[in-house]
């Protein structure tokens, strides 16, 4: 049996091209970036072109990207260091957000280092502007900082980020953006976008895992979450993780580049999916928004079954096809999604989200509909 993949929001495939640009950094450019000898030379050089390259896509500067472990770690040092360092003392945020930002903003609350105010959120996941306003109103000059996801994992969901950030900034409040779903998936020029801070994450865009990247604004003046070496500008101490970044550069490059491409196919096979569903399977609906501005990678359905998630996830997977309940973090634990508790606490049947790639196919989604109906029995048993 041909596995399908369908989990692409959880982590992604790496892309044979960006496979083959890490080699060399994995076997004959071993040289500690620091080192000042040409084995390190030749290393450094790699990781500046790796930050050229990047900030190139983006329309920043390449001080202003600062490479980390990945997404996790740089929201980390978003919420934690900003309140550390820049006097926020105000943390707007959503109990959609990814646990390394809702959990860390949990943490500061706890320290009482910060207040923590949640934003209201509409049925389909958007926040609701009039509350961030009223917030941001009654924060104003205090220290704020406000961290809204572009497009939730497991939704797809997805805000406008200039109308977050220009009404951020009109009340002086910093922007962080958690943009782990997104980047690769949508053009950013953050040289016009009012935004302060943009975390990345190679996995979900066929990079390698473990690498990832913060952007800070020019001038954030944040300091240091990891001491113990003067690497990435003094921004973050430890040996960097060459291949990593070298492969980070390739994957985002190689998205770019294709990008109208991968986003109509992706998009193609979204919307076959939730046709098929809708016109074959009795009693679906779509949780989160569904629309065109929403991340063409997710689908997020609710099955009308009796039993639970994690029973229709099983059959899923004896039936070769892989997807998730929730985010990857709490598709392996007994816990359900925060998300689906803040949003639809008393939904009935089963949530599944199906997350999209460029390396799946039209066949494949026809295939994920056919056992889905066989499940469900509306399709005659397999002989
Ligand atoms: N933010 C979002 C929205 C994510 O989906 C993920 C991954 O699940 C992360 C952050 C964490 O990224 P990483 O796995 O690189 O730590």
């Amino acid at each position: 049996m041909e596995r399908i993949y369908f989990d692409n929001a959880a982590t992604t495939a790496i892309d044979p091209e960006v496979f083959d640009a890490m080699v060399p950094f994995l076997k004959e450019h071993y040289g500690n970036p620091s080192s000042i000898h040409a084995f390190g030379r030749r290393s450094r050089a790699a990781i500046e072109q790796a930050r050229r390259s990047i900030a190139g896509l983006l329309n920043c500067m390449p001080g202003e990207i600062i490479f980390t472990s990945g997404g996790t770690e740089a929201d980390n040092m978003v919420l934690m260091c900003s309140v550390r360092d820049l006097g926020v003392k105000h943390i707007i945020t959503s109990r959609i957000e990814h646990h390394a930002v809702e959990l860390t903003a949990e943490a500061i609350a706890q320290e009482g280092t910060a207040k923590v105010h949640w934003v209201r959120l509409h049925p389909d996941g958007m926040p609701d502007m009039t509350h961030l306003e009223e917030l941001l109103k009654v924060t104003e000059g205090e220290g704020v900082l406000v961290s809204l996801m572009h497009a939730n994992n497991e939704l797809g969901t997805r805000v406008d980020l200039s109308e977050v950030g220009v009404l951020c900034h009109r009340f002086g409040a910093l922007f962080h953006s958690d943009t782990v779903q997104t980047m690769g998936h949508y053009p950013f020029d953050l040289s016009t976008l009012e935004i302060d801070f943009v975390t990345c994450s190679a996995h979900k865009l066929h990079g390698p895992k473990g690498v990832g990247f913060l952007y800070m604004r020019s001038g954030a003046g944040m300091k240091p979450m990891f001491l113990g070496g003067a690497q990435e500008r003094n921004m973050r101490g430890g040996t960097e993780n060459m291949a990593g970044i070298v492969g980070l550069a390739k994957a985002l490059e190689i998205a770019y580049r294709d990008l109208e491409e991968h986003h109509r196919h992706i998009q193609g096979l979204k919307e076959r999916m939730m046709k098929r569903l809708k016109e074959e399977v009795p009693g679906v609906s779509f949780n989160g928004d569904v629309s065109e501005q929403s991340l063409y990678t997710v689908l997020n359905v609710r099955f009308p079954e009796d039993g639970k998630s994690e029973m229709l996830l099983y059959n899923l997977d004896i039936e070769g096809i892989a997807c998730s309940g929730g985010s990857a973090c709490s598709s392996g634990s007994n816990k359900g999604s925060h998300v689906q508790e803040a949003l639809y606490p008393d939904a009935e049947g089963a949530s599944i989200r199906f997350s999209f790639g460029r390396f799946n196919t039209m066949e494949e989604v026809d295939r994920a509909v056919t056992a889905l109906k066989r499940i469900f029995q509306l399709e005659p048993v397999k002989a």
